[in-house]
Formats: structure tokens, sequence, C-alpha cells
């Protein structure tokens, strides 16, 4: 099956259209196993519409999926897509697995916005282009959030009072889910454990980061909480602050206003704010060449990141494996080893020639004598949203 995997954004719009075959035509719990039974997969094309809006040289997401079908045209040999997948950021406490779309569905997905307001209705204005220019595609949405829908109240809980949480939806969600998901799949496979005896850590590593533990191979807890901000020191979000920081800005002369407050701790915090960059690659590198700066970004991220791993080892009941995903976890050496350095106590050791090695493969670093298996796990979101188009696409008849 020829699926589209959609990613919406307010002003743009990313795509891949990836060939799925030998998933099974059933729910979506199927095509999860499938990702583990070895299901066959490529990209077909892919590619990006920039611009959408008012302002941009596109109109609208309905004029942006004109452009979109003309180059599929010309890419696919005629071809034709079959199913549809949606990346959609939040989906509430309603959404636990990938779902089937329907007017119902989209209009839940708007609702949620108030929970993320760049990202949901954008996602919502891309499902309704697509009915109306292909009323007969099948779409299926994937939810960042739901993998985590099986914490645990007292993990999901903040201690607040308890109409902030019923009135106004305040609770830890996660994100990164359909991420987390794909790699403890990968990674029970590759260590040929079932997936329901998995006990480890998640550390998703790109320009935003999360940290997931996992229990049976379940999410039970997850840095990333109301919005993606909390947790870890990312490319240029703060992660975990006291919340008194907030009320400081706010008040005195120099008052902040609430849209202030969310650029310093989104766009100017981070690495960017300590190291002055975002980019990992410079600040190894000018670590290495003495600068301050960078050696304490990446202390800081490392050390934050270290915490959370004890932590997490601790709420699964002692982590069999450790996994790095996503830009930096993958590619980042010698991130990878100041984060292994601090977690001795635990009892893990780094194969520093394993670890050098450049490769899209699954692979092991940990060294021989280590506690707990250390792994890279190249992610791949996209491909586990066509698998789950295809298992629910699958469903229909
Ligand atoms: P996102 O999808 O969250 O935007 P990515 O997963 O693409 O982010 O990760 C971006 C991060 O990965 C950046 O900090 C970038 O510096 C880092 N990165 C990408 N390639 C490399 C590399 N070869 N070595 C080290 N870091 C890398």
């Amino acid at each position: 099956m020829l699926v589209l995997v959609i990613n919406s954004g307010s002003s743009s719009i990313k795509y891949q259209v990836r060939e799925v075959t030998g998933a099974p035509a059933g729910s979506a719990a199927d095509a999860a196993a499938a990702q583990v039974a070895g299901v066959e997969d490529a990209i077909l094309t892919k590619g990006l519409i920039e611009n959408i809006g008012s302002s941009g040289a596109v109109a609208d997401h309905a004029e942006a999926l004109d452009l979109l079908a003309a180059r599929l045209d010309e890419e696919l040999n005629g071809r034709e897509i079959d199913v549809v997948g949606h990346r959609v950021v939040h989906g509430g406490e309603r959404f636990s697995e990938p779902v089937l779309i329907d007017n119902e569905i989209v209009r839940t997905i708007e609702r949620l916005a108030p929970l993320a307001p760049l990202h949901n209705p954008a996602a919502a204005l891309g499902i309704r282009a697509i009915q109306k220019k292909w009323p007969h595609l099948p779409q299926v949405a994937v939810f960042d959030t739901a993998f985590h829908r099986t914490l645990p109240e007292r993990a999901w809980r903040y201690a607040i009072p308890d109409e902030l949480y019923r009135l106004r939806g305040i609770r830890r969600y996660g994100f990164h889910g359909t991420s987390h998901d794909y790699v403890t799949g990968r990674a029970a496979e590759h260590l040929g454990v079932p997936r329901e005896e998995l006990d480890g850590v998640v550390a998703h590593l790109g320009n935003g980061a999360s940290v997931t533990a996992i229990k049976g191979g379940a999410s039970v807890d997850t840095s990333m909480g109301y919005t993606p901000l909390a947790g870890l020191v990312m490319g240029t979000r703060s992660g975990d602050v006291d919340p008194s920081v907030l009320t400081a800005l706010m008040t005195g002369p120099d008052a902040y206003d609430a849209e202030q407050i969310d650029r310093v701790l989104n766009n100017e915090s981070g690495l960017l704010a300590i190291g002055g960059s975002n980019d990992m690659r410079e600040l190894v590198q000018r670590a290495e060449g003495g600068d301050e700066k960078a050696r304490l970004a990446l202390e800081m991220a490392a050390y934050r990141l270290v915490k959370y791993i004890g932590g997490y080892h601790v709420a699964v009941g002692g982590a069999r494996v450790l996994i790095f995903t996503a830009g930096i976890g993958e590619n980042s050496a010698p991130f990878r080893r100041l984060v292994v350095e601090g977690l001795g106590a635990l009892g893990v050791t780094l194969d520093e020639e394993a670890n050098a090695v450049r490769s899209d493969e699954i692979r092991e670093i940990s060294g021989p004598d280590s506690a707990i298996t250390v792994l890279v796990v190249p992610t791949d979101e996209e491909r586990a949203i066509a698998e789950a188009a295809v298992g629910l696409a699958g469903d229909r008849g």
C-alpha cells in the first residue's frame, strides 16, 4: 500500500510517501506487532511545502495540497495513494492509539487546540484539505501523546488543586510518543525479548528532547509534561525550572508578559542560552577547543539527563536497556559518552570503539561488563505512522 505521511505545521507541510508491504489487515495493535515482525517498507518520495498562509507564497492548506498533488503525480509515475497518515501532536486524554479519522475525530483534534495551539489546528487544516480534495481516501491520525496514556496517575498528576486538572486539563501528557514507542519495539526485536518484558529507558534527543521510562514495553513516566517544555535541557528550551521563576518574571518594574515568558523559555533558553548554539556538533567542537560556555552547556544537558535516567531506572524496577535515539542520540558519540560516564553508579560502561562507529543501523555500544545494555536505535516516526495507517485502513472493509 502507498501511504502519504503528513506532518502539517501552521505554515508548512512535510510529507513522505511510503510503500508498506506485509502489514496485517488488522488493528493498530497488529500494525505495532508487525513492526517487530519485519514489515517491508520504502520511502518513495518526500518533501516540504513552505510559506503557507496569507503572507506566504501559498494561500492556504488547500492550495498547498494542490501543489502536493501535482508533485505526487510527477514523482509517483501515476501510482495512487491508498491511505494518509497524519502526525498529530496532541490527543489529550481521548486517544491512546492511532485512529481512523471521521468528522467527529477532526472536531476533537480541533477541540484539543488549547493544549497545542500551534500544532493541532494545523493538523486539522491538513486533514480537512485532504477530505475535500480526495474524499475517498481513508485518513489515520497518529498522536504524539498516545503512547504515554499508560502512565499511572501518580506519574501524570501534578500536585495542584483538583479543579485545575478537571476543568482545564492540566496534567502531564508527554510527547514524542511515536518515536519512544517505535524504538522500544525495535530494541525488543534486536535483543530478542518479547516487547512486554522490556524494562528500560529511552532518551529521544533531538532539538526537542525527552526521556521515557519503559516497563513491560509501555510508558510509565516521561520527562515532558503538560507541554513539550518540561524536562531535559534542550536546543532552545529550558526544560524544568522552578515555577516561581515565572511569577518572579511576571512581577516588578520590567515585568514580562505571557508571550515574552513563552519566548524566553521555549526559544531563547537551553543549550543556546548557555553555550551560544543549539547545534550539538558546534558545541562539542568548541568544548574540545577549550570553550567554557560550550563545556558547561554540554555538562548541564548530560547531568539533567543522567538524573532522569537514574530516577527512571528506579521507577521501572531496574532498567535492562538504555536507548539513545534522534539527531543527537543517534549521531553524537561525545554526548553519549558524557551521559554514560555520568551513569557510573549504575554500573553502565561504554565500548568506546562501538560508540564511535557511524551507522544508520541499530547497534549496541555498552561494554561487555555493563550492567545495562546501551543501544543506539535510529528512530523513524514516518515509518511508524505509515504502518499504523496501513493497519487501520485494512480494518475498514
Ligand atoms: P528535531 O527533529 O527535534 O528538530 P533532530 O532529531 O533532527 O531534531 O536533532 C537535531 C539535533 O541533532 C541538533 O542538535 C543537531 O546538532 C544534532 N545532530 C544532527 N546531526 C548530528 C551529528 N552528525 N553529530 C552531532 N549532532 C548532530
